[in-house]
């Protein structure tokens, strides 16, 4: 692109944060700078005509964790490290709530419930087994049980009869969520060129020189926040993952309220409008799921049918309406990466599936590395 004067003068002069992408940690990012900075020149670059990730894809749950998550992340982690993997996950979910507020995300505590297919008696008998003992180890964090048996209400089919509910765990509407971080940054004075990519950049020690796909400038401090995507500018542990999703067409007296976890998590489903949205199932192929491409396939798709009709709604007739996919960043250990990568150049990547919950924080602790 040939600048003239005034757009060089105007938009890429005297930049002093530039921040690659503008999902929920990239927005909470330059909010952060600006409150700290009231003057800054702050500049977003954003590839999608709109946020093109996960954060505007994803499936809304404001979650800490299923009870058979917690008891995985147990065999991996601390029990120290995972109470401040939760509380983390609360913290962060609390400050969404307190920056945007409940009706504006349409925040409702409906819980999360996890459900128990037939053949997997042997997980809900381990997870009934701890469920005392991981209630105590998150006091801290919830000052009551977070866990509870919970009989079946909502008629689903070839389920243990009782579901291991997280009586805390609520859903947002996504969109909403997202809509009003861009609004406050652009009401911040925060300039976001979308359809914009950065390719590659370089730390002279004093600034940093950004090469985008039609343009180059210089900007005091470069922050990475592409999770998913990471690799392209970055050489940290970080794999793309795809998630797919899709959404039916209102379904009349639907009665399913809340939010539901499956299959140690690798399937959940939501209501949102009395539609069902249902996601998952990259566990049916991680290799073709492990890519930064957008798209569907057949073999889960099918899958997440077969769940829609034969579990979730068995006796009610629906229709799909569409589906879709969001990028993932993920990587060997479940915290994210948030680091100085040269003098002037900081990133917050591989938020894997909990970014709703932690994302705000995230985009708060990459502003505070650049002071
Ligand atoms: C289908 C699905 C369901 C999910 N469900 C939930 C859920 O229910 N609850 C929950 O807590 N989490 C959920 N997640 C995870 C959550 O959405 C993510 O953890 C979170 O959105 C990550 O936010 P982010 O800002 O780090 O990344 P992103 O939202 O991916 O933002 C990164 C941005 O960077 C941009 N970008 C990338 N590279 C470049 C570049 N070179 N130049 C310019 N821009 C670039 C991208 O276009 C993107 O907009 C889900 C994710 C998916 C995909």
């Amino acid at each position: 692109m040939n600048l003239s004067y005034w757009e060089r003068k105007s938009w890429f002069s005297n930049i002093d944060f530039t921040i690659v992408g503008s999902g929920i940690v990239g927005l909470n990012c330059v909010l952060e700078l600006r409150r700290k900075h009231p003057k800054a020149r702050i500049l977003v670059l954003e590839k999608g005509k709109l946020p093109q990730g996960a954060s505007t894809k994803n499936a809304g749950f404001a979650c800490f964790g299923s009870i058979s998550e917690i008891l995985s992340d147990l065999k991996t982690h601390s029990e120290q490290e995972v109470l401040q993997l939760v509380q983390d996950r609360f913290n962060g979910i609390q400050s969404l709530r307190t920056l945007l507020g409940d009706n504006v995300i349409e925040y409702q505590n409906n819980g999360g419930h996890e459900l128990f297919l037939n053949q997997d008696v042997e997980l809900y008998e381990r997870c009934f087994s701890e469920l005392k003992f991981v209630n105590e180890l998150l006091q801290p964090v919830f000052k009551n049980d977070a866990f509870k048996v919970v009989p079946d209400r909502f008629n689903f089919k070839g389920i243990n009869k009782n579901y291991i509910s997280q009586v805390f765990e609520g859903q947002i509407d996504t969109g909403k969520m997202m809509r009003s971080l861009v609004q406050l940054a652009q009401q911040d004075g925060i300039t976001i060129l979308n359809s914009t990519q950065a390719q590659s950049f370089e730390d002279t020690g004093t600034e940093v020189t950004v090469k985008t796909d039609e343009l180059q400038f210089v900007t005091k401090k470069l922050l990475i926040a592409t999770n998913g995507f990471a690799a392209q500018l970055l050489s940290e542990d970080v794999k793309p993952a795809r998630a797919q999703v899709l959404i039916t067409k209102p379904i009349k007296n639907l009665h399913i309220k809340g939010t539901f976890h499956l299959e140690e998590g690798y399937y959940y489903f939501r209501n949102i409008d009395n539609r069902i949205l249902l996601g998952g199932g990259r566990n049916l192929d991680f290799k073709t799921e492990e890519t930064a491409e957008f798209g569907n396939t057949v073999l889960v798709e099918n899958k997440l049918k077969e769940l829609l009709e034969t579990v979730i709604l068995p006796e009610q007739p629906f229709e799909i309406d569409y589906s879709w996919s969001g990028i993932m960043g993920v990587g060997q250990l479940k915290k994210p990466i948030v680091k100085q990568v040269s003098d002037n150049v900081v990133c917050g990547v591989r938020l894997g599936g909990m970014g709703i919950a932690i994302g705000s924080t995230i985009g708060k602790n990459l502003a505070g590395l650049v002071g």
